[in-house]
């Protein structure tokens, strides 16, 4: 901070001596103040017989004489100080500072993995929708997807209100969850997500392969699964296949299947890849898909039945 000390050291004894004396003879005053992002200076204008432009700024004293330390910048930066001018730049200049510096501790501070995320599955008549909840102790839901993952992507930090701050610098997730998060960066990136509706931005839709995505990187993820009306805590997607009690019965000319579908089943994807079934979340293997769809669209109730009438074979 510019005192009156440096400017003594600066100058030197005589020239001090002069520009104190031009300053206290009024002969310096204010012309123009410059202030913004990068600039913030004050020009001044000191008639001793001459007359000369000086200009003050927090860093530097610059004079039209180009011939500083002169009594005329002494002058003018004696003005500054008295005026308060001087300190008023010094605050500005930390203002402006502030941001910059945070950003530099911040990437010193140690990684915190103390944040948490759950996400919110929505099964509706036009597919799974994907809504986010994140925090450290409390959980705030994220109002706007694409916002929030454009700030964990710049590092910006996002207000959640009161509570909680979003500090991407050194606020970390999971694997897993980033796993998740960069899946629905990549959809943001994909449907335009400049222009989604304050709904969709909240509760984002997922396109059928995005959400195939989405529910593969839900292997191990803890999540909230709602369909039609009843919400369900999850825990993690399983892969795993359907214990299916198939009972076969009748003759060659006409056999009938019985099997026994889960309570509840529900599926997530058309190709029942992804199905909910008692309350679990279960990936399927593929071979399982095809029967579990075909045997789910003929079912009415727990049971199946299914009756073959095998062709003969035409002579
Ligand atoms: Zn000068």
């Amino acid at each position: 901070m510019l005192t009156e000390e440096m400017l003594r050291e600066q100058a030197g004894e005589e020239i001090f001596a002069k520009g104190s004396a031009i300053f206290h003879r009024a002969l310096v005053r204010e012309a123009k103040r410059v202030r913004d992002e990068q600039k913030d200076e004050v020009i001044y204008i000191v008639s001793d017989g001459e007359r000369h432009l000086v200009s003050v700024s927090a860093g530097q004293i610059r004079c039209d004489c180009g011939g500083y330390p002169c009594a005329h910048g002494v002058a003018a930066a004696l003005m500054a100080l008295e005026s308060g001018v001087v300190q008023e730049m010094e605050k500005h200049l930390a203002q402006l500072a502030a941001p910059a510096l945070f950003q530099a501790v911040a990437s010193m501070l140690p990684e915190t993995d103390g944040i948490r995320l759950s996400p919110a599955l929505f099964l509706t008549r036009e597919g799974l929708r994907i809504g986010l909840k994140i925090g450290e102790d409390r959980l705030y839901v994220v109002r706007h997807i694409p916002r929030f993952l454009e700030c964990r992507e710049k590092k910006e930090t996002l207000s959640f209100g009161k509570g909680f701050d979003y500090h991407p610098q050194w606020m970390r997730f999971s694997e897993k969850e980033n796993a998740l998060l960069d899946i629905l960066a990549e959809c943001c990136e994909n449907s335009g997500a400049q222009g989604l509706s304050a709904t969709d931005a909240r509760v984002m839709p997922l396109p059928p392969r995005a959400a195939v995505r989405v529910l593969e990187s839900l292997s191990g993820l803890p999540f909230t699964l709602q369909v039609k009306g009843v919400q369900y805590q999850v825990q993690g997607v399983k892969s795993k296949t359907l214990p299916l009690n198939f009972l076969l019965s009748g003759t060659p000319q006409k056999l009938t299947m019985t099997a026994e579908l889960p309570e509840n089943l529900i599926p997530l994807t058309k190709d029942y890849r992804f199905i909910l079934a008692d309350g679990e979340c279960l990936q399927l293997p593929q071979e399982e898909q095809a029967l579990v769809s075909a045997l789910h669209r003929f079912s009415s109730g727990r049971e199946t039945a299914v009756s073959f009438s095998p062709r003969t074979p035409s002579a």
